[in-house]
């Protein structure tokens, strides 16, 4: 069994989670909540009532003329801008190709990563080095979670989040003194870590591996639906006033430096002229840079999901792995979703990132390896979903300073951060003397600093 990459902290991140089958639940229509029956295998609970979707007609409006803000991707972050923006009373237009939450929004796993993970490590694995970017990083994702714990307040619905904790264990001495030294970091932002280890830990999770070297616990991860939370913000951002128009691919952009409506956007439904643009195409971020003449700190990858048949109840926490992929967590159906970043090549479309055995063989073997009570226990089925990495581990989010008026909200541990880091841009947007400026290592133009730009081109989505 092979196991792909497994102990290197590459950027590959920790990811997972229940992609529905939206038995009667992304269909719904507009004006109805739909219970969800027993035994359906999504992760929301027996009777939650799932809130109602934006209708058809309400998605596929002819194009306005002109805009403020013209928001490019339907995804969490795009979504949660478009609500940002419309709840401040800017005119906004978020565009999608496709249908809402259809790529990473709607496949990951709505895990909240909020202590220091394998993914935000460097090639060294030692949390020391890049101390001043994991420190930003953790007050990042504790306010991210400060941020979940009130958003179903926020947008009046059940989000499905549950703060649970959430156990990152290691299997040798080197792996655990990465722990000691992360919870110093993660100390010094904010987020409450212990690492515990023997009878002690064999205590308080006796479902994990009883030689494991040890674990670091975390009181604020959890998770939400993924599901749910992107086409709620688009409801609710829809309400504020926004229009949402699926099946638009943005196949063009022009500039006008200068011009008070200086973006010409080129759909494939029509033309829009806007003040402003943003770019929250996730995976598909590249191309929609260089239709500016930008070049984006960023890669597309595959990754892969495994979820298991039903079981007894016995894991509430998530728990990943410090030095290998891993995230693993029972859900509200009592199934086990086995993730944790393991790679699904890339194919010709329309197979895109096809399920690859040896993911799954191997991911199932870390999760194994930390959880033995899974031995029996059979994978009912993988997927993969398509997610967008930064080169540099940071997210990529605020307005260009080289092309003026274009802006980006992009990350890669997206379901955690993209509302925070939606909202924080909206902010900016609608009253920017008010806000610091975000960090210099989110700068939309970084690559550019490096690299000779690159000359503008259409993108076929
Ligand atoms: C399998 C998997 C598991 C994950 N697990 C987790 C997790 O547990 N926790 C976590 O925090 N993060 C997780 N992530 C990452 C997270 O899902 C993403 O970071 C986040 O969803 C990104 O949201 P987004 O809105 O930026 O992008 P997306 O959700 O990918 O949305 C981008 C949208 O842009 C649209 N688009 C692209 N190009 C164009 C164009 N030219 N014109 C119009 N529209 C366009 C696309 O159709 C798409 O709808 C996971 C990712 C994957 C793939």
């Amino acid at each position: 069994m092979s196991e792909h990459g497994a102990g290197a902290p590459d950027g590959t991140g920790t990811h997972e989670e229940p992609r529905t089958a939206g038995h009667g639940v992304a269909g719904a229509a507009a004006d109805a909540g739909v219970p969800v029956a027993a035994g359906e295998d999504h992760g929301l609970a027996e009777g939650q009532v799932l809130p109602t979707w934006l209708s058809r007609d309400r998605t596929s409006e002819p194009l306005p003329a002109e805009t403020d803000v013209v928001v490019v991707g339907g995804g969490i972050a795009g979504t949660a801008l478009a609500y940002y923006l419309a709840k401040a009373g800017t005119e906004v237009l978020l565009l999608d190709r496709a249908d809402l939450n259809r790529e990473a929004s709607g496949t990951n796993a709505g895990s909240f990563h909020i202590q220091l993970a394998i993914h935000q490590l460097p090639a060294t694995g030692s949390a020391a080095a890049d101390t001043d970017r994991l420190l930003t990083e953790a007050a990042l994702n504790l306010e991210a979670y400060e941020m979940w714990r009130t958003l179903d307040q926020e947008l009046d619905a059940d989000l499905g989040v549950h703060i649970t904790g959430g156990w990152m264990v290691a299997e040798t001495a080197e792996q655990l003194q990465v722990l000691h030294d992360k919870r110093e970091l993660e100390q010094q932002a904010g987020i409450v870590t212990e690492v515990v280890h023997g009878d002690e830990l064999r205590r308080r999770a006796p479902y994990l591996a009883p030689d494991l070297a040890g674990a670091s616990w975390c009181p604020q991860e959890g998770h939400a639906n993924p599901l749910i939370s992107a086409p709620l913000y688009a409801l609710r951002a829809s309400e504020h006033g926004a229009r949402i128009r699926t099946h638009a691919a943005v196949l063009g952009l022009e500039h006008e430096p200068g011009a008070t409506l200086p973006f010409t956007v080129r759909t494939s439904d029509g033309v829009v002229r806007a003040r402003r643009i943003v770019n929250c195409a996730g995976a598909w971020a590249g191309e929609l840079g260089r239709l500016a003449g930008l070049k984006l700190p960023v890669r597309r990858e595959g990754l892969h999901v495994n979820v298991t048949e039903p079981r007894a109840r016995v894991l509430e926490p998530m728990v990943q792995h410090i030095g290998r992929r891993l995230t693993l967590k029972q859900s509200s159906a009592d199934t086990f979703i086995i993730g944790g970043g393991w790679p699904t090549p890339a194919a010709p479309p329309p197979r895109r990132y096809p399920t690859a055995w040896e993911s799954a063989a191997g991911n199932t073997a870390v999760a194994l390896r930390v959880m033995p009570l899974l031995a029996d226990v059979r994978v009912v089925r993988t997927w993969s979903g398509v997610i967008v990495f930064t080169d540099d581990l940071s997210p990529v989010v605020g307005e260009s300073s080289l092309v003026p008026g274009y802006h980006a909200c992009i990350a890669s541990t997206g379901f955690t951060l993209s509302p925070l880091l939606a909202r924080q841009l909206a902010e900016r947007m609608t009253a920017p003397g008010d806000h610091d400026p975000f960090p210099g290592d989110y700068d939309v133009d970084r690559a550019m600093h490096r690299a000779p730009s690159v000359a503008p081109s259409t993108t076929t989505p």
